[in-house]
């Protein structure tokens, strides 16, 4: 007895859902069906492109992809090729994991001006993803501001910095590439708008802000305190790491240029308060914060940063699919423990909202594969031959794993040398590899 299983989303939470589902005793059928024709979701379009070991977690998801009970349907957009009904239709089980990759706001008034991107959009657009292939922002600048002090908002500033020689064993897109390369960007503000102690990203990150070729990291050093104060609850674990990344904050205070001709800023207790400028960014006025109770609290006194680009990267939420319960609050789907309601389960950052690391989503994968254990049963369903017939009836030109496969070897082919590959940015050029 097969049970057919659809998966919307082939990015970490999908494969580990598929790969916790081949691993139980069940006996299923596993369609992953992605809006692009490439898989890997943000291991392709969001991990940095100088991070290669990350992203090399997508080898494990293909040896998912090829297992004989497993399909891949690139290149079909649920909720527009076909909508989450029809799909529960065909299928036993439908599992959500379609991530959640829109930026939240900043809130303030300017933030509509061009020259704000969003780290989604950016990041998107430095990666290649087809939807941000036309973003252009105008690099012609010598400030960026980055609004937040997470791991995404130091990739931005570490790839807007590092020279085409660090960045030639990378698969950054070839138009942000020539575009951040081109450009005589000379500061790169990162704003956190409470201390150090709360900055969010991992040391190793962190570190490396210290070791760039022509980048020197700037910090006042008497917003640093020496270690994490005693009376502040969190775990050994957090009280280590975080004074793992004090020490390296520390170290850069007296970071001498030595003929490096950018400079990255690091700036805390600060939130922005309006972006400056015409039609276009100009600068960024700041209110400087006080702490209080834990909470950033504004002084009333300000100061402009003067700059071309704003990029708020401060968090990503999801958007609603049709006829799927959501929580606009939070931006996810509704779900308890990832159940949505009968025959329908959320993973991932669309179940949980966007924290934790790759690994994190492991844990959601299992977990969904215990439900559809415990709750789905062959239906009589028609499952793959159904989709395909579906999409056919539509018109919907559908790429399968061997698609996928063809896209990537001709990507690889195209690769500058050292680098990776060199990534196709448009829809219609990745379909034209496979018209050969
Ligand atoms: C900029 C950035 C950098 C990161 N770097 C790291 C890192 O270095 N290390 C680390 O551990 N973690 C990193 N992360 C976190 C990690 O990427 C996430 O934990 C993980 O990708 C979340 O997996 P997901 O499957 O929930 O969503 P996603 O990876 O976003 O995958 C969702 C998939 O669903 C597809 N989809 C969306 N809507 C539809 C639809 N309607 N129909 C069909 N398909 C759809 C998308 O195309 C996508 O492929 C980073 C995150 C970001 C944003």
């Amino acid at each position: 007895m097969t049970v057919r299983v659809a998966i919307v989303g082939s990015g970490p939470s999908g494969f580990y859902t598929a790969d916790a589902l081949l691993r139980s005793d069940g006996d299923y059928e596993i369609d992953i069906i992605d809006r692009l024709p490439t898989p890997f979701g943000l291991i392709r379009a969001g991990v940095a492109p100088d991070h290669q070991k990350t992203k090399n977690v997508s080898r494990a998801y293909e040896k998912t992809a090829l297992n004989e009970n497993v399909a891949y349907f690139g290149n079909v957009d649920i909720g527009k090729d076909v909508s989450v009904d029809e799909l529960q239709s065909l299928y036993d089980a439908v599992v959500l994991a379609i991530g959640s990759p829109y930026d939240r706001k900043l809130g303030v008034p300017g933030e509509d001006k061009k020259g704000v991107f969003g780290s989604a959009d950016f990041v998107g657009w430095y990666n290649g993803h087809p939807d941000f292939r036309d973003l252009e922002p105008d690099l012609d600048t010598d400030a960026v501001v980055v609004i937040g002090v997470g791991n995404v908002a130091i990739d931005c500033a570490r790839v807007l910095v590092k020279t085409p020689d660090e960045m030639s064993h990378t698969d950054i897109a070839t138009h942000a590439a020539d575009a951040i390369h081109a450009s005589p960007l000379k500061d790169v503000y990162m704003i956190g708008r409470r201390g150090p102690i709360d900055a969010k990203f991992t040391n190793v990150e962190l570190r490396e802000m210290g070791e760039l070729k022509n980048c020197t990291p700037i910090i006042d050093g008497s917003v640093i305190p020496d270690e994490v104060p005693e009376d502040m609850e969190m775990s050994d674990r957090d009280r280590r790491l975080k004074d793992r990344n004090l020490g390296t904050l520390k170290s850069f205070v007296d970071a001498a240029p030595d003929g490096r001709e950018k400079r990255v800023h690091f700036q805390f207790f600060a939130s922005p308060v309006e972006v400056l400028g015409g039609d276009s960014v100009e600068g960024i006025r700041m209110e400087i914060n006080e702490v209080r109770d834990g909470r950033a609290v504004g002084t009333g006194e300000t100061y402009d940063i003067p700059c071309g680009i704003v990029i708020p990267a401060i968090g990503y939420q999801g958007q609603p699919l049709e006829g799927v319960p959501f929580d606009d609050w939070n931006g996810v789907i509704k779900n308890d423990e990832g159940r949505v309601s009968d025959g329908l389960y959320a993973v991932g950052w669309i179940r949980r909202g966007p924290t934790g690391v790759i690994g994190t989503n492991k844990h959601d994968g299992d977990r969904a594969a215990e439900q559809i254990q415990e709750d789905c049963s062959d239906g009589g369903k028609a499952g793959r031959a159904g989709l395909t017939a579906l999409l056919g009836d539509k018109g919907v030109r559908w790429v399968d794993y061997a698609g996928w496969q063809q896209i990537d070897e001709a990507e690889k082919s195209a690769a500058p040398e050292g680098a990776p590959r060199r990534k196709l940015t448009r829809i219609p050029e990745m379909l034209a590899v496979l018209d050969g």
